[in-house]
């Protein structure tokens, strides 16, 4: 605060007579007045600093706003996310070094020195986290004590009757005590000075086992505030990728938001002049594309950003847990990795079923939970979905046939069922239906598999019957055409237990031959239909 403006009178009008015969002359702009209270108002601090946290992160994205993240944005949230992007950079590069003189320190030593606690990133971040390990997985305590007693290499002290060994109970006790100070500080231990306290093992193990569950319950508590993709806004982190997406030249611009669904959210771009390949050398990241030619860039692209809010994931459990693809890897991760896995999948799923031609959008990169895949739209303008277009009745039926067709290759060609087909997945765009949100999508031989096939059958049969294309068959008679199989129950119900009983035995004989996968058998291939 300029001192001057404190001190100011408070009336108007002209200036003391010392300011007239100052040989400076009188300052041209009267300072602000400002009162003592005012500077010292802890309301107006906390005020000032809220004021400039929204400004950095504003809560929502809208299309309207103009651009979201642009290369040429100097404003200062980019300051801001660039001081952090460095920062977080040199905490990396920091901590990458540590890592390397913990090794060279330690050598071949079967007892090794850790140096976990000079590291910058936080070992809870998100980012830099291999996992959350269990300190009873670790070989480093992280609770050693400051000064161990040292115990001479014969291992007691004393002599006869008076022989104290490193077990005694006395000194256990007090060594127990002592390393109470390592545990995290907001773990209230009390004060014990003047008391000679001695925590036997048992005490002391529960509560350093308490004290470390707290330190991850808090830690929790602060990444669900830090790393919450909310509503319509995305956390910094993400913010920051994206940035480093603009910055590097992979995209031109984000404009704004075009959809916030319960797992994800998706931005439009314009996709810039760099391609992928080009883009992951000059940053040196550890990106995964989804080729490795060098790609172009699409004019425009769809960026879905997964939720990092856990709650709705843990509904889509089954989808990714029984899928022998990522089955190995899902019961080893965190969760904030499983999400991770949703976009990976995404990708891997959209990636089969461009190989197979399959009207979809093209996958450009996956960094993290950050999809970046063409757009399906023009101009900003995102492609309808099937239930908002008005169709005439010939294109009502080209587009059914063409779904049934793209069901049919899915299941065939890709080996893999949408798990989550209707009309709010197909996107009407160029005359034709593309597919979009495979995220979910299974093998027909995941344990309900078969369930999700009848599911979109239903989906799609009551979509096109209601939509007046005669042509269109009941689930039943479309499950089987997608499918091959001939099941022959004229109910909805039997139907069901077939597929039920089908998926049963198709596990027993997984279990039984140990194999990852079987295939059901058929009569033979379905027919195809060809547009
Ligand atoms: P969710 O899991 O939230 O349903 P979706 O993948 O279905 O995610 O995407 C939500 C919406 O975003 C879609 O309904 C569509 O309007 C739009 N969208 C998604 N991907 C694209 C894309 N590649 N091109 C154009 N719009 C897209
Ligand atoms: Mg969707």
């Amino acid at each position: 605060m300029d001192p001057v403006g404190v001190a100011a009178a408070p009336e108007a009008g002209p200036g003391p007579a010392w300011q007239s015969k100052c040989p400076w002359g009188t300052p041209k702009t009267a300072s602000i007045s400002c009162s003592l209270a005012d500077v010292m108002s802890e309301q107006l601090a906390k005020e000032l600093q809220l004021e400039e946290e929204n400004a950095a992160f504003p809560e929502v994205v809208a299309v309207a706003e103009g651009p979201f993240i642009t290369g040429e944005n100097v404003d200062t949230s980019s300051d801001l996310m660039l001081a952090q992007m460095l920062q977080m950079e040199f905490d990396r590069e920091y901590d990458a070094q540590l890592r390397r003189e913990e090794k060279k320190f330690n050598g071949d030593s079967k007892v090794s020195i850790s140096f976990e606690n000079y590291r910058k990133v936080h070992p809870f971040d998100s980012d830099s986290s291999e996992d959350e390990v269990d300190w009873q997985d670790t070989r480093h305590d992280p609770y050693r004590a400051d000064k161990p007693t040292i115990t001479p290499k014969k291992g007691f002290i004393g002599k006869g009757k008076d022989i104290t060994t490193k077990h005694d109970e006395v000194v256990c006790g007090r060594k127990n005590t002592a390393r109470m100070e390592n545990f995290a500080p907001e773990f209230q231990v009390g004060d014990g000075i003047g008391m000679d306290l001695k925590l036997s093992n048992q005490v002391f193990n529960a509560l350093k086992q308490h004290a470390y569950s707290e330190e991850r319950r808090s830690a929790r508590l602060h990444e669900k505030k830090e790393h919450s993709t909310a509503e319509k806004a995305v956390d910094p982190k993400t913010r920051l990728l994206l940035y480093k997406m603009v910055s590097g030249g992979m995209l031109e611009t984000i404009t704004g938001c075009i959809s916030t669904g319960k797992e994800s959210v998706v931005f439009h771009a314009y996709g810039g002049k760099m391609s992928v390949v080009n883009f992951i050398v000059c940053l040196t990241l550890s990106m995964r594309s989804a080729t490795e030619d060098d790609k172009v860039i699409p004019p425009e692209c769809a960026i879905k950003v997964f939720k990092t809010t856990l709650n709705e994931f843990k509904n889509r459990d089954k989808y990714i847990k029984d899928d022998y693809r990522f089955k190995d890897r899902f019961s080893k991760l965190n969760p904030r990795k499983i999400i991770r896995m949703w976009a990976e999948k995404e990708m891997h799923n959209l990636t089969r079923m461009q190989n197979a031609g399959i009207p979809c959008p093209q996958v450009v990169i996956l960094k993290k939970h950050v999809l970046v895949m063409s757009f399906i739209g023009q101009d900003q303008v995102p492609a309808p979905k099937l239930k908002d277009v008005k169709l005439n009745s010939e294109d009502m039926k080209k587009a059914y046939y063409q779904v049934l067709n793209m069901m049919q290759r899915l299941y065939k060609e890709c080996n893999l069922v949408h798990a989550d087909l209707s009309e709010y997945n197909m996107l009407w765009h160029d005359g034709k239906v593309w597919l979009i949100d495979v995220s979910q999508s299974v093998e027909p031989t995941h344990p309900h598999g078969l369930e999700f096939l009848f599911r979109d059958c239903r989906n799609v049969s009551q979509f096109f019957q209601k939509g007046g294309v005669a042509e269109a068959p009941n689930e039943r008679e479309l499950f089987n055409a997608v499918s091959g199989l001939n099941i022959t129950a004229e109910n909805e119900i039997d139907f069901q237990a077939e597929i039920e009983a089908l998926e049963k035995m198709n596990e027993d004989h997984v279990q039984n031959h140990g194999k990852k996968v079987s295939t059901f058998s058929t009569d033979g291939d379905p027919p195809i239909y060809n547009e």
